[in-house]
This record gives structure tokens, C-alpha cells and sequence, in this order.
């Protein structure tokens, strides 16, 4: 990934950008099992504590493997797209079984009961850590709004405002990362970055509110909102 140094207010970046704790270590942004290697250079990486480091892996792994499972509409091991779910599926059995649980076979086609509340932790924990890279702006409150569905059930009209950058009525702050990609960016470019092509993408932007939108493997949109007060 192009990386861009951050030249904002280096206070925004002294805490853990999950809960404001102590910087006791550094999270990649996103987290490696949602993409797949060789890892691209440069990820983003934000202050973190280990509590938070470690509170959100578990939930990382299940929504990595889940959805690999529900775009194969499998759980079997020869079926998985990628070679890390297999591996991570090989070593724990246990989450096999809560994924085999999980699958509803219906005459058309195949679904998963989602653990929504799992989704909801690795999202929100996905745009904190894009607020506090791209925009400069940590987010420890709780969002405005958070949605997360797949594309096939996002009707058109709905898609195409979800792809277009929201319109911004303020800048970014002067010095963060957005902001020079704002100014680096060709006019008319997207603004969404490409972590890894057809595994994730994100889009940070400051408007009316804060927004981080997210696809992930090309099928989970997700997006979270902070209002300005
Ligand atoms: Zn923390």
C-alpha cells in the first residue's frame, strides 16, 4: 500500500485507539487473517493495548472463516477458497463444528446463522483503527450508526451510494493521511484504498460525520458513522 506519514496531531495517536489505554503494543489495520499472503507493504498499523490486541482475534478468525465458508456455501475443508482458512479450520475443530451449526440448507441455496454481535466487534474495531490511521480522528465512543450486509442483498441504488465517497463539507485535519491523499489523489480518482484487491477495501471520510466503509472479500459492505455532536 502507498504509505503516507502522518503529519497531524500526534496526541490523537498516544493511546490505544480502541479504548484509549495504554500503548502497550501495535495492531495491524486490517488484520492479517482477512487477507491473504504474500501480505502487502506498508499496512497500517495503530497504537493498541494488549487487552485489545488480544480481545479481538478470536472474533477476527470466525468472521475470516465464516465468510470464506458462506461465499463456498461449505465447511468442508477441500472447499475453501483460501489456504489460510484451511489451515486455521484444520487446527481448531471446535470452530468447524459451530460453522457446520451454523449452516442452513434450504432447497435454493445454503446460508449461516451469523453471530452478529461477533461481526459487529471485528467492524467497529476495523473503523476505529481506520479513524485513527486515515483520518487522524480515534473514535472511542460508541458509532452513530453501524451496518454491516452482503452485497447480493444491497438493492442497486443502494450499492452505487455505498461505492461513491460520500460527499465531504469539511476537510480532513491538515496533516492527516486523508488529507494528503485528498491532495495527492487525481482529480475525479477514487477514494477508496485497495488493501488487497478482491480481499479488502476501505474508504475514511469527514463530512457531516466521521464514515468508514469496508468491503471485505468483495461481499461484506460494512459501514460505520460518528455525528459530530
Ligand atoms: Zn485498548
Amino acid at each position: 500500500m502507498k504509505q503516507i506519514q502522518n503529519f497531524g496531531d500526534q496526541r490523537q495517536t498516544w493511546f490505544c485507539v480502541y479504548c484509549g489505554g495504554p500503548t502497550e503494543t501495535r495492531d495491524h489495520i486490517p488484520s492479517k487473517v482477512l487477507l491473504d499472503e504474500p501480505y502487502p507493504t506498508n499496512l497500517p498499523i495503530v497504537p493498541a493495548c494488549q487487552k485489545c490486541n488480544a480481545a479481538f482475534s478470536l472474533d477476527e478468525e470466525y468472521l475470516a472463516c465464516l465468510l470464506d465458508c458462506v461465499l463456498t456455501g461449505s465447511v468442508d475443508a477441500d472447499e475453501y477458497k483460501r489456504p489460510k482458512i484451511n489451515r486455521i479450520l484444520n487446527a481448531k475443530p471446535a470452530l468447524v463444528s459451530k460453522l457446520f451449526q451454523a449452516r442452513q440448507d434450504a432447497a435454493v441455496n445454503t446460508s449461516f446463522n451469523v453471530e452478529m454481535d461477533r461481526v459487529r466487534n471485528v467492524v467497529l474495531k476495523l473503523a476505529r483503527g481506520h479513524a485513527a490511521f486515515e483520518l487522524n480522528e480515534p473514535q472511542l465512543d460508541e458509532p452513530s450508526n453501524i451496518s454491516f450486509v452482503p452485497f447480493p442483498e444491497m438493492c442497486l441504488d443502494v450499492k452505487v451510494r455505498f461505492e461513491a465517497p460520500p460527499r465531504s463539507a469539511i476537510s480532513p485535519e491538515v496533516g492527516s493521511r486523508a488529507m494528503y491523499r485528498l491532495v495527492l489523489d487525481e482529480p475525479g480518482s477514487s477514494t477508496w484504498n485497495i488493501a488487497q484487491t478482491g480481499r479488502y477495501r476501505y474508504l475514511a471520510s469527514v463530512g457531516s460525520a466521521i464514515v468508514i466503509r469496508i468491503v471485505m472479500s468483495e461481499y461484506l459492505a460494512c459501514e460505520v458513522a460518528w455525528d459530530y455532536i
